[in-house]
């Protein structure tokens, strides 16, 4: 089995209008590279952003979607519209969306399983809250997220975990390599013995990943690549990550 290529993804959360897909162009200028790079701007730019790219070798993503396909949700995006526009992966389960929206650990893995159905491919956010880490329950809360919000289906192809500790988000923190290192060995083995080809799903870290701190996380055992938050929306931030990333092979 071929595992997908290792994966930078940016999540540019509700920033940016127009002028900001000048960033894509700043990244498409630093060429081709071996890993994969996603920009998941809001839902407005996600059709510019398409057209902006043209083909040159950066995905664009939307950052949720309905489980419905189509119907009476006000506000809400379907996966098939994001398909339709040109989308090729969708955010589910962000802890922003948990905890704004009250997603729970179902409704993210009904989201999932609407991208699978759309053709996209899902990132399925994970990550204990600080109070849990202290409390020692973060491979269990962990272990739990990732069993009801992986739906039946999700294949190496389809589908990519992020580990993004709540408390690392937009703060400047981040978990030691060893604290990184211990949770996705969890992931894997927990997707190893429930997939085929759990070894094959890449699996992300996000929180607070920065040029001065990518390399390191980038060598961790697991980690196939990162969510990027703050750090996504600014080319001259955001391709040093990318390169990290190239650079670990
Ligand atoms: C995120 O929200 O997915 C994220 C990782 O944010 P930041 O990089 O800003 O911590």
């Amino acid at each position: 089995m071929n595992k997908p290529r290792k994966l930078a993804a940016g999540n540019w959360k509700m920033n940016g209008t127009l002028a900001a897909l000048a960033e894509l162009d700043a990244l498409l200028e630093e060429g081709d590279r071996d890993c994969e790079v996603l920009i998941c701007p809001p839902a407005t730019l996600i059709h510019p952003a398409v057209a902006r790219i043209a083909g040159g070798g950066i995905a664009v993503g939307g950052q949720d979607c309905h489980a419905a396909e189509s119907g009476a949700h006000t506000g809400d995006l379907s996966a098939a519209q994001l398909a339709d526009v040109g989308a090729d992966y969708v955010i589910v389960g962000h802890s922003e969306r948990r905890t704004d929206h009250a997603e729970d650990d179902g409704a993210v893995s009904a989201k999932a399983a609407a991208a699978h159905k759309a053709g996209l491919t899902a990132i399925v956010c994970v990550g204990e809250t600080e109070a849990q880490r202290d409390s020692g329950e973060t491979l269990d809360v962990i272990a739990r997220q990732l069993a009801g919000s992986v739906p039946e289906g999700a294949t190496a192809g389809n589908t990519v975990i992020a580990y993004e500790p709540v408390w690392a988000i937009g703060t400047g923190r981040t978990p030691t390599t060893d604290q990184i290192a211990e949770v996705h060995a969890a992931l894997r083995n927990a997707l190893v013995a429930r997939f085929a080809d759990g070894a094959g799903f890449r699996l992300l870290y996000g929180g607070s990943v920065k040029p001065s701190n990518a390399a390191e996380i980038f060598a961790i055992a697991n980690v196939d690549g990162a969510l990027v938050g703050g750090a996504s929306l600014k080319a001259a931030d955001f391709g040093p990550i990318v390169a990290a990333l190239d650079a670990v092979g």
